[in-house]
C-alpha cells in the first residue's frame, strides 16, 4: 500500500507498560487493540484534581471528589458476596470509611495503615456520615507529577479482569500518558477543511489531546463535540455510501403492471377502504419497484396501522409480474397467523401459498422446495428458515421481512443472494423507532411511515393498579367477558429468571382459575415451552371466541390479532421495558370496541417504572413511547438493537446528540453528491482514512 502505516495501527502490546500479558487483556476484556483503539478510549468523566476536599466538608453525593489522609485501619469484614475490604481515612477535619466489594487483593497490596493517601471517589451518604465506595487510591508521596499537573484527571471505565492487571482507570490513564508522548507528530486530519469551518469543530488533533487532558471543562464539551461529529459523520457516509452503491450496482426486477390479482383483491376481497396513509405507502412502493433499482424500504407503522395489507398488495403486484413473493416473520405463531389470512388468496385469486418454518415435516419441505423451483408457488411465508441456502426460488421478486427489527444490513444481504437479480425488499417494523435510531440502524433503507389508524379505532384507555386493586380489576375484567369480549392477561418471563418467572405463571394461572372457576369462564395458556403445536390449538381457540382468557407469557407480544379480544392485564408490567409494554398493548384495540389495557404493579416502584408506567397510562403514541424509552435507557437497550453493532458507539449517543447526527448525515449525504470518489484534494485524507479503516475493520458482512 502506497499509504504508510501509521504508527496508531501499531498493536498494543508494543507500547510501554503493556506487553503480552497485559495486551491480552485490553484485547479481551476493554477491546483494545491498537493504539489507535486506546486513543480512542474515552473517559467517562473528569474529577478535579485541583482541589482536596476536607473530609468534614463533604456534605453531599453530588460529585466525584478527592479527600487526602492518613489510612489508621484495614480491615476484611463480611464472607461470601458481602465480604469486603474496610480502610478508614482521617485527615484534620474527620475521618471516614473506603469500601472495597471488588478487587481486594490489589488493593490490599497498595494500602499502608499509617501513610498518607489521595483517594477519589464519589461519597455515598451512609447513616450520618459518608464513605466511598472503589475509591482510586494513590500514595500521596509517590502520586505520579506529570499527573499532579493534570487539574481534570480523566475517568475511564475498565472490568473486574483488567483491574486485576493494574489496568484501572488511573492504569488506563497512564498508558494515555505513554501513548502521547509517543505521538510525536500530529494526528493527522481527516475531515474536509469546509466541514471543520462549517461546523465550527476543533481539529482532530486537539479534540484527541483535550479529550484525554483537557486544562478546562468548556474546552472538552468542544473536543466530545468534535469527535461525536466525526463518529457520526463516518458511520452515516458508510451507510449513504452503502446505499447508493447497491442503487448503482444492483438492478432491480422492474414491476411495471399492476395486474389482474391486484385489482380483483382491491375491488372483490379488500374488506375495507384503505387508508389514505396506506394508499400513499402503496404508491412509493409501486413506484420503488419499477424503478428498475432495487427496492429497500422500512416502513414503520405503529401496532394495527395495518402493514399487512400494504405488504399483501405489494406481494400480489409481485405476482402480476410473474414473480414469487416470500415474508419472513419472527415466531412460528406469526407465520402462521400470516398463512392463515393469506390463505384466502388461494380461494379467491388461485394465488399458491406455502408455509416453512422450523418444524415443517420433511415431506411438506420437499413439496414447497419443489414448487418454488418450478414457480407454482407464488407466495411462501415463514421464519429464519427462508433464509437457508437450499431455499431456492425460481424467481423471487420481492421479500417481506415483518416485524423484524433485528434484521441487519448482512441478512438482508442474504436475501439477495437468492437471484441473480436481488428481490425487492420491505422491512416493516412496528417497533417505532426514534428518528436518531433509524437513521443509523436503518440508514441505508429509503422509509415509508403508516401515520394513521384505521377508521373507527377508539383509543386504547389505559390505567396503571397497585396490587391492592386487584378485587376491582377483577370485576372489571367480569364485566368485559359479560359483553362477550376477551381478555389477555400477560405474565413476565425473564431470561435470567425463567424459572420463578414460569412458577409465577403457573400460580397465576391457578388463582385465575380459581377466580374464574369453569365452565362459566374458559381459560387458555401459552407460553414457550409448550410444543408449537399446543401453542397453535390454544392461540386458534382464542380467536374462534371459545376462550374467555388467554393467560400468556410475551409470546403473544408480536402481531397476533383477535380484534375481540379488547383488555389485557399486564401483570408485574414494572418488570416489562417500555417497548414492550407498547407492543403487548397493540394485541388489543384492534376491533371496533372500547379497548383496555391495564398495568398491575407492586407497590414499590423505582423512580423509572413509574415513568414507564406514566408514560403508557398517558399516550398511545409509539413514537412518543420510543423516544422516552431511548431516554430512559439509552440506545444500547433498546429491543433487538444491542446485536446491531451499528450502535456502539465510543462516544456518540443516540439519545442526546441528535443534532450533530442530523448534521452529520446532512453533511455526509453532500459529500456523497458533490464528491462521488472523493476525488478533490481536500478529500484526499478522509478517502485515505476509509479506505484504511476498510480493510481494518469497516466488515458489512459482520453487521447483524
Ligand atoms: P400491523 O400494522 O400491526 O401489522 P395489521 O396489518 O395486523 O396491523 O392490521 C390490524 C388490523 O386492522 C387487522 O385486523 C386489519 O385487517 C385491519 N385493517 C388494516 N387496514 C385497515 C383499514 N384500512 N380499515 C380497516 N381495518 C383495517
Ligand atoms: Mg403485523
Amino acid at each position: 500500500m502506497p499509504y504508510p502505516k501509521h504508527i496508531l495501527n501499531t498493536e498494543i502490546e508494543y507500547l510501554k507498560g503493556v506487553g503480552p500479558a497485559r495486551g491480552a487483556v485490553l484485547k479481551k476484556y476493554l477491546e483494545i487493540f491498537t493504539f489507535s483503539d486506546l486513543l480512542n478510549y474515552f473517559p467517562f468523566r473528569y474529577v478535579d484534581r485541583s482541589r482536596i476536599y476536607q473530609i468534614s466538608e463533604i456534605d453531599s453525593d453530588a460529585a466525584y471528589i478527592q479527600v487526602k489522609g492518613v489510612v489508621t485501619s484495614i480491615a476484611e469484614v463480611g464472607s461470601g458476596k458481602g465480604k469486603r475490604l474496610i480502610a478508614r481515612i482521617k485527615d484534620n477535619s474527620g475521618s471516614m470509611e473506603l469500601v472495597w466489594f471488588k478487587g481486594q487483593k490489589w488493593i490490599k497490596k497498595i494500602l499502608q495503615v499509617g501513610y498518607e493517601f489521595l483517594a477519589f471517589g464519589k461519597p455515598t451518604r451512609f447513616k450520618s456520615s459518608y464513605n466511598m465506595v472503589h475509591p482510586e487510591i494513590e500514595l500521596f508521596a509517590e502520586r505520579d507529577e506529570r499527573k499532579a499537573q493534570v487539574k481534570f484527571q480523566p475517568v475511564y471505565s475498565s472490568s473486574e479482569k483488567a483491574v486485576a492487571k493494574g489496568l484501572d482507570s488511573k492504569g488506563i490513564f497512564k498508558l494515555q500518558i505513554e501513548l502521547h508522548s509517543k505521538l510525536s507528530e500530529k494526528i493527522p486530519e481527516i475531515l474536509p477543511a469546509a466541514l471543520i469551518h462549517q461546523f465550527k469543530l476543533i481539529s482532530r488533533d486537539e479534540a484527541y489531546r483535550i479529550i484525554h487532558f483537557p486544562a478546562d471543562l468548556a474546552e472538552v464539551e468542544k473536543a466530545r463535540n468534535r469527535l461525536k461529529f466525526e463518529e457520526l459523520f463516518i458511520l452515516q457516509y458508510e451507510l449513504l455510501k452503502y446505499k447508493q452503491h447497491r442503487k448503482n450496482y444492483y438492478k432491480g426486477h422492474v414491476f411495471s403492471t399492476v395486474g389482474d390479482h391486484f385489482n380483483k383483491f382491491y375491488q372483490d376481497v379488500l374488506p375495507f377502504e384503505l387508508t389514505n396513509a396506506q394508499k400513499k405507502v402503496i404508491k412509493e412502493i409501486r413506484l420503488d419497484m419499477k424503478s428498475g433499482k432495487q427496492m429497500n424500504r422500512l416502513l414503520q407503522g405503529d401496532v394495527g396501522s395495518g402493514k399487512t395489507i400494504v405488504a399483501l398488495m405489494s406481494m400480489l403486484i409481485a405476482i402480476d409480474n410473474g414473480f414469487q413473493a416470500l415474508i419472513i416473520a419472527p415466531t412460528e405463531i406469526l407465520a402462521n397467523q400470516h398463512f392463515q389470512n393469506i390463505g384466502i388468496l388461494k380461494t379467491h385469486l388461485g394465488v399458491n401459498v406455502g408455509l416453512l418454518t422450523g418444524s415443517s415435516k420433511t415431506a411438506v419441505r420437499k413439496q414447497i422446495d419443489e414448487d418454488l423451483r418450478s414457480g407454482e408457488l407464488h407466495i411462501l411465508i415463514g421464519t429464519h428458515a427462508l433464509l437457508e441456502e437450499k431455499v431456492v426460488f425460481k424467481n423471487l421478486g420481492l421479500a417481506v421481512i415483518d416485524e423484524q427489527h433485528r434484521f441487519g444490513v448482512a441478512q438482508r444481504a442474504r436475501l439477495w443472494a437468492k437471484s441473480a437479480t436481488p428481490p425487492h425488499v420491505l422491512v416493516m417494523t412496528a417497533t417505532p423507532i426514534p428518528r436518531t435510531l433509524a437513521m443509523t440502524f436503518y440508514g441505508d433503507l429509503d422509509v415509508s411511515v403508516i401515520d394513521e389508524m384505521p377508521p373507527g379505532r377508539k383509543e386504547i384507555i389505559t390505567r396503571h393498579y397497585f396490587e391492592k386493586s386487584r378485587l376491582a380489576v377483577q370485576g372489571s375484567i367480569k364485566k368485559i367477558i359479560k359483553q362477550g369480549m376477551q381478555v389477555y392477561i400477560v405474565y413476565p418471563l425473564i431470561q435470567e429468571s425463567e424459572k420463578l418467572d414460569y412458577q409465577n405463571l403457573m400460580d397465576g394461572y391457578d388463582i385465575i382459575s380459581r377466580d374464574f372457576p369453569r365452565p362459566e369462564y374458559q381459560l387458555g395458556i401459552v407460553h414457550g415451552k409448550m410444543k408449537s403445536e399446543d401453542k397453535e390449538l390454544e392461540m386458534a381457540r382464542f380467536k374462534k371466541g371459545e376462550l374467555h382468557i388467554l393467560v400468556s407469557t410475551t409470546v403473544i407480544e408480536v402481531g397476533v390479532d383477535v380484534p375481540n379480544a379488547t383488555a389485557m392485564v399486564i401483570e408485574s408490567a414494572e418488570r416489562f421495558g417500555l417497548s414492550q409494554l407498547h407492543q403487548l398493548r397493540g394485541r388489543v384495540g384492534r376491533g371496533g370496541n372500547q379497548s383496555y389495557c391495564i398495568l398491575m404493579t407492586g407497590n414499590k416502584l423505582t423512580h423509572e417504572a413509574r415513568t414507564r408506567m406514566e408514560t403508557m397510562v398517558s399516550t398511545n403514541d409509539g413514537f412518543k413511547i420510543a423516544e422516552v424509552d431511548l431516554n430512559l435507557r439509552g440506545p444500547g437497550d433498546l429491543a433487538g438493537t444491542q446485536q446491531s453493532g451499528l450502535i456502539n458507539f465510543r462516544i456518540a449517543n443516540l439519545a442526546t446528540d441528535h443534532s450533530i447526527l442530523k448534521a452529520a448525515r446532512l453533511a455526509a449525504s453532500y459529500l456523497i453528491d458533490s464528491d462521488p470518489e472523493l476525488g478533490k484534494e481536500e478529500n484526499k485524507n478522509l478517502r485515505i482514512f476509509l479506505s484504511d479503516q476498510a480493510k481494518n475493520q469497516f466488515d458489512w458482512s459482520s453487521i447483524s
